[in-house]
């Protein structure tokens, strides 16, 4: 399978951030995750592009032209979720209004990763009409993995062990796709 993988923000977009109870970026989360993800998914014979690799600007139409360019199967977009509200927890998944494989494959990583921690709120999976959702030519998905601006779970998403379940889940998701 040819997989395209976007890690949300970049360079001078930040993406959703917090300073409690450290500081911690949404754009720094969603490239850790998105290298575990590659690299799980390339030991298993993929082959898996990037949308960034490094901490750089990219449009959302270049992420999409990026992906429509590697003739990509599949195109996921990970995303750490914000809110004004430092209560709001959980996790969930979007796909183009419309698109069954999308919303399919959107089912698939979000109970793969809620298979593995329980005991996160599973927020649902719902449509939308985000430019990298709607642009992309593939079935594709985008992921709001828990919410940055929780200190409970900045914390949670910045642990090492935690990333690496969930990059194991998401790949396991994509790949039962
Ligand atoms: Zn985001």
């Amino acid at each position: 399978m040819i997989i395209c993988i976007d890690p949300g923000h970049g360079g001078e977009d930040p993406g959703a951030q917090t300073n409690t109870p450290f500081y911690y970026t949404e754009k720094q989360f969603n490239l850790s995750l998105a290298k575990k993800v590659q690299t799980i998914l390339e030991d298993n014979g993929h082959t898996v592009y990037l949308t960034r690799d490094g901490d750089q600007y990219i449009s959302l139409y270049d992420r999409a032209q990026i992906a429509n360019s590697t003739n990509a199967d599949v195109f996921v977009s990970i995303h750490a979720n914000g809110s004004s509200d430092p209560t709001s927890e959980g996790m969930e998944a979007f796909h183009y209004t419309g698109s069954s494989s999308g919303r399919s494959l959107a089912n698939l990583i979000l109970n793969s990763m809620h298979d593995e921690f329980r005991d996160h709120i599973k927020r649902g999976v719902f449509s939308a009409n985000f430019a990298v959702l709607r642009l992309t030519l593939m079935p594709a998905a985008l992921i709001e993995c828990e919410f940055i601006t929780n200190p409970h779970q900045a914390r949670f998403l910045q642990d090492e062990r935690n990333q690496n379940i969930m990059a194991e889940a998401i790949a396991r998701g994509i790949q039962i796709f």
